[in-house]
């Protein structure tokens, strides 16, 4: 018997393993897929703790979990929108994110966690004082069974049902790295131009010397039209970038906030499986992390129930002040108000933006997002939503991940 079974060896399910089990807990992971952590459609870019606002214990557990896989250290963060450009400081890195997740999971199993890959989890029931778990594999028993497999996550459904999710609530991302001299190094650049990257955006993140990731998304309600490769080499023309990767790969993001419950009974869901992605900027590694390592600890003090406000008053903050920006800024751009007043937009509510904070201006983007309801329209379920570009792709599309083969134009 496990006292823990985490279901996903993502970025998520690699923390939790390593958290749990440096606490003493045994620990099963199940992965569906052979190699986990080798399927890495990211931009791979990670915060400072302090950018974050973390301090102590919880600022050192996340810092120390990605330290040895930094790559990059980047001190701005720069938005380009229309003409105008925002500058501010914002410390964060570029990781290793294969060899981040790959040797956790290793230095987790050396300390005893058990990990089964090529096995899906397919349901769990409470039989005595534990969960049986079962995969397409096999039977185990756990006390605690934790849903850190994603979005659309099987174990959410375990407890919150099958919720709908909106269109708008959703974006596809597309990440390559591509060889390229950028003029500023220390800087991540972003682009919301909503031909490059309808309802999102379009990034450079330097990764070493002449070498970046960069990627566009898209809003699942503005797909029509909407080609990725094109728009990727669209916004690699405008840097002057030599070559792409042959893959271009995309894969979705959560965009609509947390789900309902985040736990009930022992079994309780952490990252992109429970909605953690930041919803203005799709960036969820950092809390997937910072949420395995309040769980771990939770678990391990035998007070569970902890978890839960700890998330509530360290995670919940970053993801809702994400959704009201989000909402804001579809408010401003299902308008077209964003085009109109961007000569005017200040300085420092961009860099508020930025930085995540809920500074002067936030009582006016919690207006804005609040008035994007009323212009919202109707907006479809997924998956009911069309991808709009087949004609110029074979798009290969699996449950969650779509690949678009290498094309001559992106050689
Ligand atoms: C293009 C792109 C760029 C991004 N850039 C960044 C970035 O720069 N910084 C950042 O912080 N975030 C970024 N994100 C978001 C980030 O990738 C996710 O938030 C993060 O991967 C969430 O980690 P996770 O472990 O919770 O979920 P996932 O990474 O989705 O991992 C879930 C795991 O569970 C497994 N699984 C699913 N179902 C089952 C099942 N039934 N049985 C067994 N296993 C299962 C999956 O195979 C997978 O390995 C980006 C996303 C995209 C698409």
């Amino acid at each position: 018997m496990y006292d823990v079974a985490v279901v996903g060896a993502g970025p998520t399910g690699a923390a939790l393993s390593y958290f749990l089990s440096s606490k003493g807990l045994r620990v099963l992971v199940i992965e569906k897929d052979p190699r986990p952590g080798m399927r890495t459609i990211c931009g791979e870019y990670l915060p400072d703790p302090r950018s974050l606002g973390l301090e102590g214990e919880i600022a050192s557990a996340y810092m120390s979990f990605f330290k040895p896989f930094i790559v990059h250290r980047m001190e701005r963060i720069t938005m380009e929108i229309g003409d105008r450009e925002f500058t501010t400081n914002y410390t964060g890195y570029s990781v290793d994110r294969r060899e981040m997740v790959t040797s956790r999971l290793e230095e987790s199993v050396v300390e005893g966690s058990t990990l089964r890959t090529k096995e899906a989890f397919i349901t769990a029931r409470l039989s005595g004082d534990a969960y049986e778990v079962r995969t397409s594999k096999d039977r185990y028993r756990a006390r605690y069974l934790v849903g850190a497999d994603g979005f659309d996550s099987r174990v959410a459904k375990l407890i919150n049902g099958s919720t709908t999710i909106k269109c708008d609530d959703l974006a596809l991302a597309f990440s390559s790295e591509v060889r390229i001299e950028v003029e500023e190094p220390d800087v991540m650049r972003l682009v919301i131009n909503e031909s490059l990257a309808p309802g999102t955006y379009a990034w450079v993140i330097p990764r070493s010397e002449g070498i970046a990731n960069v990627g566009v998304g898209v809003r699942l309600n503005m797909m029509n039209g909407f080609d990725p490769e094109r728009a990727l080499e669209k916004h690699l023309a405008r840097l002057g970038a030599a070559a792409i990767k042959p893959k271009l790969r995309g894969r979705y993001v959560p965009a609509g906030g947390m789900v309902g419950k985040l736990h009930e009974g022992g079994i309780f869901l952490a990252g992109d499986a429970a909605g953690m992605t930041i919803p203005s900027n799709g960036g969820g590694m950092h809390t997937g992390i910072i949420a395995a390592y309040l769980l771990a600890k939770s678990l391990a003090d035998g007070n569970p129930r902890s978890y839960i406000s700890s998330v509530n008053r360290i995670i919940r903050p970053m993801v809702e002040t994400g959704l009201t920006h989000r909402r804001a800024a579809d408010f401003l751009l299902k308008t077209g108000l964003l085009w109109k007043t961007v000569r005017f937009l200040p300085r420092s509510l961009i860099e508020e933006v930025i930085r995540m904070e809920r500074g002067p201006y936030y009582p006016l983007l919690k207006l804005l997002s609040s008035l994007y309801g009323l212009v919202r329209g109707k907006v479809g379920n997924y998956p009911a939503c069309k991808w709009g570009s087949r004609t110029h792709h074979t798009l290969e599309r699996s449950r969650t991940h779509w690949s678009i083969p290498a094309s001559p134009r992106s050689t």
